[in-house]
């Protein structure tokens, strides 16, 4: 497990392997808020059983690491691209569905009493450039006007007595609704719900064949096997391309690291006017995001890095701390404690992916929530419960889910591709 802020003095359940073998209805792939939200839904909601199985210890994936922002939109297309390419209807529906995933995790926090400290009640996206600025009245009114969204532009004099100042900061997207939580809280939240109604949770048990024998899948791992009706894969950007030939280079994981500082003094707060416990994150192609944790420590993240390890991290680290420098400059210096990373997902189209395979419709999918799937992947999980109890139609999703997206070039490749998008938003974006 990195150690993050999030799992400083925290006890993780105990990791046990699956061993010998289990028959159940439904096998899950990936033990994160897909995995466990799907399995937690089927067992409350439909009475159906499942096993869900992780490669990793439980808090391994993205979901026990993420910097708890729970916000819109799973996709790298914008409001403008959305409606381009699906039209107003879908685009509208997709949006919708994106707001419904921020009420799945505020409604899964009160139902299953999960203290994961919420804070705040909207989100900011903030114009790094007077440039960006028309951008974000463009979208704010879409997202009011087109998407019925409760969004506002707030110009930078009005957010600066808000939100705060800093020398990137020229006004700000409002998107009421968001807030920001502690994602491993709600992470072992969700596995305790699951437990509670006798779902069995594996870590340690990496899935590493995989057939259909009569009916019904097998899945093996080093010392068991499942054999279920159904399976989720939701494995998002730990997706392994052996897993299955189906999603073989469709996900493009790409590296997200967060920075920690010590605990601010409200003096230091006020110095860069930061006064709101809202999270934000910037207009910038590769966007910073940032927020003030309850006590008063501050979050700075930002993507970038393609290949991991001790060097790159090192170095990712202190690109962290200069921007933090750079952006709220009396901040500069300041020490940081924690330093992290972990994998989100893209995909060739933009948008992410939930439905089961056509040919093999009881193969499901949920993936490639572009670094929002604190919202998303909850409700992917429901979701995808829904299906398989009949209850839904994931060939009914907004459009932008539907089908898998294309696949990728080699897996060497997918990682000089977005080197060279890296090298292409550096190069290109306003400063
Ligand atoms: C640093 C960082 C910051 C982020 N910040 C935010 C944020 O503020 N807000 C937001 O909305 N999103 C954020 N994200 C993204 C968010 O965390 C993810 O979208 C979300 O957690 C994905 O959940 P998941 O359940 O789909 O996948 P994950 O939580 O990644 O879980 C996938 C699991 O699949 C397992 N797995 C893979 N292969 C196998 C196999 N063969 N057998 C068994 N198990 C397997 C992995 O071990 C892993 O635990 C961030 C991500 C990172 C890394």
């Amino acid at each position: 497990m990195p150690r993050t802020w999030w799992s400083e003095g925290v006890d993780l359940p105990a990791t046990t392997p699956l061993s010998g073998e289990v028959r159940t209805e439904v096998a899950i792939i990936g033990a994160g808020y897909t995995g466990l939200s799907a399995a937690l839904h089927l067992a409350r909601d439909h009475g159906i059983e499942s096993v869900v199985l992780d490669a990793g210890p439980i808090g391994w994936g993205a979901s026990a690491r993420n910097g708890g922002f729970v916000t819109l939109p799973a996709a790298k297309l914008s409001a403008e691209q959305m409606i381009a390419r699906y039209g107003d209807q879908e685009a509208r529906r997709f949006y919708l569905s994106q707001m419904e995933g921020i009420e799945t995790t505020r409604a899964l926090l009160a139902e299953e009493r999960i203290d994961a400290d919420p804070q705040g009640d909207c989100v900011y996206e903030v114009a790094h450039h007077e440039s960006a600025v028309p951008h974000l009245v463009t979208t704010a009114d879409i997202y009011r006007h087109r998407f019925g969204l409760d969004a506002t532009f707030l110009q930078g004099w009005a957010f600066g007595a808000i939100g705060h100042g800093g020398t990137e900061q020229f006004g700000a997207l409002r998107l009421r609704g968001g807030f920001g939580l502690n994602p491993l809280k709600f992470l072992l939240g969700l596995e305790a719900a699951a437990r509670r109604r006798g779902v069995r949770v594996h870590g340690a048990s990496p899935v590493h064949d995989w057939v259909k024998d009569r009916g019904r899948h097998v899945l093996e791992t080093p010392e068991g096997r499942v054999s279920a009706r159904h399976v989720i894969v939701a494995t998002n950007g730990y997706t392994p391309d052996e897993l299955r030939p189906d999603f073989a280079n469709r996900t493009l994981p790409a590296l997200s690291n967060i920075v920690v500082t010590r605990p601010l003094t409200a003096a230091e707060l006020e110095a860069e006017r930061f006064r709101t416990d809202c999270p934000v994150a910037n207009s910038r192609s590769l966007l910073f995001y940032y927020r003030v944790l309850p006590d008063r420590r501050f979050l700075f993240g930002g993507r970038g890095g393609t290949a991991g390890g001790p060097a790159d991290d090192a170095a990712m680290r202190a690109w962290l701390e200069t921007r933090l420098g750079e952006v709220f400059p009396s901040w500069r210096g300041i020490e940081t404690t924690h330093f992290w990373n972990g994998l989100v997902c893209l995909t060739a189209r933009g948008t992410p992916a939930v439905g089961r395979l056509p040919a093999d419709r009881t193969v499901h999918y949920a993936f490639g929530w572009h670094g929002n799937g604190v919202n998303t992947a909850p409700w992917a999980g429901m979701v995808l419960a829904m299906s398989i109890a009949d209850r839904a139609r994931v060939e009914s999703l907004p459009a932008p889910y539907r089908g898998l997206p294309m696949s990728l070039v080699s897996p060497g490749l997918r990682r000089l591709i977005l080197k060279g998008a890296y090298l292409w938003y550096g190069l290109t974006e306003r400063t």
